[in-house]
């Protein structure tokens, strides 16, 4: 099936402008987890944005004499409504940005954005089975391309691999419990790497090569999304690369 939404970006491509600095608002803030909030931002002047895609936001710093700048993916799909978008945010202790985007922002503020950027993105023509694997914040645009094809309507088998702390920071923890209740074609394996006895997760130690050969070979992959530090990424791609699966056929964003 062809993607409108895909080809409205094709279209696009080879003409866009250069992406402009907005002031979207934020409109609610949910808090996911003790060290992560999304920031529903709606956007003035919105772009539609392929699931998987992220924003750079800045923000003017003391002692700085320009604003500072981060990438956030994108964890909501871009259909039905492009214009609001959610953007999740793990505080790093000591970080410039995400600390005051995690503590010092309030519903109604307004922030600098500007996007979509990137080709870390799923739409259904690509098919599947699709493996998604992700580490933490990780999951963020993972999300956008679950929710996006629950949006859409299709049903390529996704197996979602996750690694969290524990069940208190899995971001998305009661959405993608409901999404994997409604929807078939999705399968959540959880591996929490601080709890060792916590029964709802299926592995308890970090994401590593026999892990990932053991859900590659269950979801009879055919394309790979790994999104996190940039260790868990090399070797995750390497594993599947060495397991047969085509460097093509995975892709990978690091959170450096
Ligand atoms: C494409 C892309 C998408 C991303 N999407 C997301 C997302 O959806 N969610 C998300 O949470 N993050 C995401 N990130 C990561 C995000 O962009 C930031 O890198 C992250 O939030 C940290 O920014 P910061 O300013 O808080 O920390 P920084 O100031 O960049 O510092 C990062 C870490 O390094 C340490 N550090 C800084 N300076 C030093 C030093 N001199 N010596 C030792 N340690 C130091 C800090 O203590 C901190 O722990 C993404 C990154 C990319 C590239």
């Amino acid at each position: 099936m062809t993607s409108e939404l895909a080809v409205t970006l094709q279209k696009g491509r080879g003409r866009s402008k250069p992406k402009e600095w907005q002031k979207g608002v934020v409109a609610e803030i949910i808090v996911e987890t003790p060290e992560t909030n999304t920031l529903r931002i709606s956007l003035p002047d919105p772009s539609e944005f392929l699931p998987g895609q992220y924003y750079n936001i800045r923000i003017p710093m003391e002692g700085r004499p320009r604003p500072i700048q981060r990438a956030y993916s994108i964890g909501s799909s871009p259909k039905p409504n492009f214009s609001l978008i959610d953007v999740g945010i793990r505080e790093m202790p000591g970080g410039l940005v995400s600390p005051v985007l995690v503590r010092g922002v309030a519903p109604g503020d307004e922030l600098e954005v500007r996007g979509p950027y990137g080709n870390f993105t799923w739409t259904e023509e690509m098919g599947g089975p699709v493996l998604l694997i992700g580490a933490g914040s990780g999951v963020v645009p993972l999300m956008s391309m679950i929710r996006y094809q629950a949006a859409v309507g299709t049903n390529h088998p996704m197996h979602l691999l996750y690694s969290s702390k524990s069940h208190e920071y899995v971001i998305y923890r009661d959405d993608l419990t409901s999404l994997e209740a409604e929807h078939d074609w999705l399968l959540v394996s959880h591996t929490y790497t601080r709890d060792p006895h916590d029964s709802r997760a299926r592995y308890h130690r970090r994401i590593d090569k026999e892990m990932v050969a053991e859900v590659a070979r269950e979801s009879g992959a055919k394309l790979a999304y790994i999104c996190g530090p940039p260790d868990m990424v090399e070797d995750a791609e390497r594993t599947l690369v060495d397991l047969g699966l085509e460097p093509e056929a995975v892709r990978t964003e690091k959170y450096d």
